[in-house]
């Protein structure tokens, strides 16, 4: 292994505590990515010993001139540090480097896993890294790299309490209030796919508007400006939503199922009648002709969950 950075040299006898200290504020980051080369430099910031591995050396190199030591190898990385943070393109590129590690280095250790994937495969590394003797924490990180660090940066985490306790000072410095959702591992894989479908659904939503407005000849930047204007008391009607299906009741009380089926009937229609592409207002109008259908018009629009559930 290249050390770049010199180790601070101990007296054993008199510094005995602080190589234990210092042994507790050893890390190893897996992957240097934009996302990954950002939480090893806030971990530098914040003085821990940090271990670097990258498939491409060159971005390893730039670690080193930040002064982490570089790995030479994934397996060298993860013997370095107590708490190992991986952060990869997807969950095979995961499996493949942690293949490349030796097993008997993982006792005791603590796999913080960044990198974004499924339930499932959150689950299947758990079992590898228990079975090793090392424990497991799944992440999801909800913020771009320049937006980590930071006291509002939102990070979700979920595994065993234990994995929780022992990465939780990396994880602080990650982002100020990071969030145990609980056991099992895959729970911030879900939660990454629950909120990325919200976000997914609303740029759709946000596109096919985008050419309505181009349609009518009206600035699409002016528009981005009203949508995203209404976005914060849009906010307030998710959670509204929210808590009654999460409680199961579905009487009119808000919004009224009634209201949405006629209205994505006429964005479908304009649609059609303008000539603009109309795959996104045909599946919506869709699911709410469906909610007709199945009687659910005079019922809140919460009741749509009710079609999803089959
Ligand atoms: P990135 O800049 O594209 O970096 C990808 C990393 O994965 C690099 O270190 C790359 O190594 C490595 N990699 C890819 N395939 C590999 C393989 N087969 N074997 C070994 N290493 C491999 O991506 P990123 O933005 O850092 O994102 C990393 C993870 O964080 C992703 O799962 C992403 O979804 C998640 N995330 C990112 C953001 C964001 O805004 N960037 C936000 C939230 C979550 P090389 O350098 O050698 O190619």
């Amino acid at each position: 292994m290249a050390r770049v950075r010199a180790n601070p040299q101990f007296c054993s006898s008199k510094n005995e505590w602080k190589m234990k200290n210092n042994n507790e504020r050893t890390a190893a980051v897996l992957g240097l990515g934009m996302m990954g080369a950002t939480l090893a430099k806030l971990l530098l910031a914040a003085g821990y010993e940090v271990t670097v591995w990258n498939r491409n050396k060159d971005k390893s190199a730039l670690l080193a001139e930040a002064g982490a030591t570089v790995a030479d190898s994934p397996g060298a990385a993860v013997n370095a540090g107590q708490v190992i943070v991986m952060c990869v393109h997807d969950y095979a590129a995961a499996t493949s480097i942690l293949s490349q590690t030796e097993q008997s280095g993982w006792k005791g250790k603590v796999l913080v896993q960044l990198t974004s994937g499924s339930p499932a495969e959150a689950e299947q590394q758990e079992q590898w890294a228990e079975a090793l003797g090392a424990r497991y924490l799944d992440g999801a990180i909800q913020a771009a790299p320049q937006q980590m660090g930071r006291e509002d940066t939102p990070l979700f985490l979920s595994g065993k309490n234990a994995a929780w306790d022992q990465a939780l000072p990396v994880l602080k410095v990650f982002a100020g209030s990071p969030e145990w959702l609980g056991i099992p591992a895959g729970l911030a894989s879900s939660v990454d796919l629950a909120t990325l479908s919200g976000i997914y659904g609303t740029m759709m939503g946000f596109f096919h508007g985008a050419r309505i407005m181009e349609h009518a000849g009206f600035p699409v930047d002016k528009y981005a400006a009203l949508l995203s204007g209404i976005l914060g008391t849009f906010g307030e009607f998710i959670q509204l939503e929210g808590q009654l299906v999460h409680q199961n009741r579905f009487e009119k009380s808000e919004s009224p199922m009634s209201i949405s089926v006629d209205a994505t009937a006429r964005i479908l229609r304009q649609a059609q009648e303008s000539g603009i592409h109309d795959k996104f207002p045909r599946y919506v109008a869709g699911a709410f002709r469906e909610a007709a259908d199945k009687g659910l018009a005079n019922e809140e629009l919460a009741a749509m969950i009710k079609v999803l559930r089959g």
